[in-house]
This record gives C-alpha cells, sequence and structure tokens, in this order.
C-alpha cells in the first residue's frame, strides 16, 4: 500500500510543480468518467472485480489531488467480446478508462511495447479521452500505478487546455528522471530535488 501511494504522488508532485494546483479546479467542469476492466478470459473472475476496485480507488484519489469535480459511473468488468458488442458509452460520459488484464495486456500492449496510452479524440477537449493500460507486471521500470497515473497526468493537463506538447514533454522528462533515480541509480546532484519534493507532499497526505 505505501508503494502505491509513494508512487501516485509522485507523478502528482512531479506534474503540481509544473502546473501549480490551485489554479486546477478554477478551468474545470465536471468530469463524468468510467473504469472497466476487460477480461480475456470467457468470465470476469476474482482477480478482475479486485483489480477493478484498486484501480477505480486509485483514479478517483488520482483525480481528488487534482481538486477536480468528478463523478464516477460504477466500475465493472466485462469481457472483450461483451466489451465488443454491448458496451454502450454513457451520452455524457468524458473520460473511459479501459484496464487489461494481465494475457490481454501482454498481448496488446506489451508486445507492442506500450505500457499504457492515453487518447483523446476531436476538438473537444472536454470529452472523448481514453486511458488503457493492464494490470501488468513491470513494464520496463514503471508499475500498472505508476502508468494508470503518468496518462492520467496527460489527460488532466489537456482537459484543462494547457497545452499539450509542453506538458507532455516535460513530464515525459521528469518521469524518466524520476524512474531513473528511483530504480537505476540515485545520485545526490540529479535527484534531490525530485526525491525532496515527493517525500514534501507524501507527508502531508
Ligand atoms: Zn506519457
Amino acid at each position: 500500500m505505501n508503494h502505491i501511494s509513494f508512487t501516485i504522488i509522485g507523478i502528482f508532485a512531479i506534474v503540481s510543480l509544473l502546473f501549480p494546483t490551485p489554479t486546477f479546479a478554477n478551468y474545470a467542469s465536471q468530469i463524468n468518467w468510467e473504469l472497466i476492466v476487460i477480461s480475456s478470459k470467457p468470465a470476469c473472475s476474482g482477480y478482475h472485480y479486485y483489480i477493478v476496485e484498486k484501480y477505480h480507488d486509485i483514479s478517483e484519489k488520482y483525480l481528488g489531488l487534482y481538486q477536480l469535480d468528478n463523478k464516477a459511473y460504477s466500475p465493472q468488468c466485462m469481457t472483450e467480446l461483451k466489451y465488443l458488442t454491448e458496451y454502450e458509452k454513457p451520452h455524457d460520459l468524458d473520460l473511459l478508462i479501459l484496464v487489461y488484464d494481465r494475457e490481454k495486456g501482454r498481448e496488446d500492449l506489451h508486445s507492442q511495447n506500450i505500457g499504457g496510452i492515453y487518447i483523446h479524440e476531436g476538438d473537444d477537449l472536454s470529452r472523448n479521452h481514453t486511458i488503457i493500460f493492464c494490470d501488468c507486471s513491470n513494464f520496463e521500470y514503471s508499475d500498472p500505478v505508476w502508468i494508470l497515473s503518468h496518462e492520467l497526468s496527460h489527460f488532466v493537463l489537456n482537459n484543462l487546455g494547457f497545452d499539450l506538447k509542453v506538458a507532455e514533454k516535460e513530464i515525459h522528462e521528469l518521469d524518466d528522471k524520476f524512474d531513473f533515480c528511483v530504480e537505476v541509480e540515485y545520485n545526490e546532484e540529479d535527484c534531490s530535488s525530485i526525491k525532496t519534493r515527493i517525500e514534501t507532499d507524501r507527508s502531508s497526505v
């Protein structure tokens, strides 16, 4: 559990440094979102329902950190077939979060060298946002929670109308640096600023 809060706060701390939090709430209208776990099996199992709750909670907390006014549809699990043939997006949905189970993630994402993706379609920044990632073991240096919070950061900044190119570049540079400091090598000169910020934020939550 500690690790989860650490990684969430980590990327939040990084992003909030670039775009200070108090301004966020002023821009946003309510975000309606839904999380769906996609099962590669013929049915949804206990494992699938566990990750439905897990990633829904994390997403909710993360959006809460940005103080975004948001309303979640009940999270659910669907088989691939059911999702393709029966799922109807609620008409007022702004953000859809699709979580692939391990097998589907390995097949559809990791084999393409993708840990997670954030997609926005159309010109209206308030809607048509999709995040896809999987409940897979570490992809390169990132665990699923980190990937989810990373993609949510893209969503939040894009939704609020920040220049996407600038935001993406900054998030990725800091993300790489963070990964390196946490996973590869900690050296005081390059890593101390990131580490300090994360610990500061962490202790206040
Ligand atoms: Zn990214």
